[in-house]
């Protein structure tokens, strides 16, 4: 039978999406004479220059897990998009951003001198022990990649053909890859590209917890201050839950397992380009639905005023469109002056 040569790329990583490949423990056995694996330096030490190597489209499916950060990134990201026929942006990193992403209200300089300068790795002396702190500070060359202005979305620098979200993906998401992969090799059929491996609908309808027919939000409350109703609407109980404006294909594990709210690991819903301005009107829809002529303009404002980080609670997995958009627009420009010189 002929192998599938898989590779597992990555780009600003915390290694929690290749520990949920080697999590999937007996799921892995059948793969053991179907693959053929070609580069994956969390598992081996595979070595870059050998991938150079190979012939371009040698390699039959990367996986890419981690967003672009750095110089290295972007690098890596082209090397494997040239030696693969299918790349796939695994995690929510790789897809939408994910929690680095959350960085992009900083510039690289802002964050290398809060590392290396005066930040929080000061000790009670002054002294910064991270290194490589006296080369930063007397400006010398470095041979670390460099840090970008902005974290992005693997297909901002190269093209996509799958997308399976989840910080990290779960098991289920493997059966439909592992179909895919088994059909790939009987037929050479594949998805539609851009097919995202997850569910279909927006959270909510995954989430078995009973919606009151109107939800009216007076005040909003963090879980830890209160003691949710495990059968009710985290929504409804003035907690917020992104469930409406997030994608389902994770069983809903947060809200029905933890008694927690959704915080959108799983990216935008179907339909939704942007999982913050969804989410931010329906809360506002919600809040003011019924209270708008109490509430008015300014109680409104009030209520979202409570929302302790509202960047970090309605962009915590995915970039904002427009951000991504701009990064798009920036490199097509980049495109077209580079071929009229
Ligand atoms: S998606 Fe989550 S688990 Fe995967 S690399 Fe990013 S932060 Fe880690
Ligand atoms: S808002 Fe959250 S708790 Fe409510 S139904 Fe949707 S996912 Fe479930
Ligand atoms: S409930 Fe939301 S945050 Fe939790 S795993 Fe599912 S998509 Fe991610």
């Amino acid at each position: 039978m002929t192998k599938i040569k898989l590779a597992v790329a990555a780009g600003s990583y915390c290694g929690g999406c290749d520990m949920s490949i080697v999590a999937l423990n007996e799921m892995l056995i059948p793969l053991e004479d179907a693959i053929d694996l070609q580069f994956w330096q969390f598992a081996a030490d595979f070595k870059l220059k050998d991938v150079e190597k190979l012939k371009d489209g040698e390699i039959d499916i990367t996986l890419f897990d981690g967003p672009i950060r750095t110089s290295e990134h972007i690098k890596t990201a082209h090397l494997f998009r040239k030696k693969s026929k299918i790349m796939i942006a695994y995690g929510s990193c790789a897809c939408f951003g994910g929690i680095p992403q959350l960085a992009n209200s900083y510039s690289a300089k802002e964050i290398l001198d809060e590392n290396y300068v005066h930040g929080y790795n000061m000790d009670d002396s002054g002294q910064n022990h991270m290194q490589p702190t006296s080369e930063y500070k007397k400006g010398r060359k470095m041979t670390l990649p460099k840090l970008l202005d902005s974290c992005l979305p693997l297909d901002t620098e190269v093209e996509v053909d799958y997308f399976v979200p989840g910080c990290p993906p779960v098991p289920g998401q493997w059966e439909t890859l592992l179909d895919i992969i088994s059909k790939f090799i009987k037929t050479g059929e594949l998805p539609p590209k851009g097919t995202v491996i997850a569910g279909n609908t927006a959270l909510c309808e995954e989430c078995g917890r009973t919606k009151p027919d109107e939800i009216v939000i007076n005040k909003f409350v963090r879980p830890y201050e209160v003691d949710p109703d495990p059968e009710i609407c985290l929504l409804a109980q003035g907690i917020i839950c992104l469930g409406p404006a997030t994608r389902s294909g994770c069983g809903a594990k947060c809200t029905l397992n933890a008694n927690v709210p959704c915080r959108g690991c799983f990216g935008p819903a179907p339909e939704v380009n942007d999982a913050g301005i969804k989410m931010l009107s329906a809360i506002a829809s919600i809040a003011g639905a019924k209270k708008e002529g109490e509430l008015g303009e300014e109680g409104l404002k009030a209520l979202m005023d409570q929302v302790v980080d509202p960047f970090g609670t309605f962009y915590r997995f995915a970039v904002p469109e427009i951000m991504k958009q701009m990064k798009m627009a920036k490199k097509q420009v980049k495109h077209v002056s580079s071929k009229s010189k």
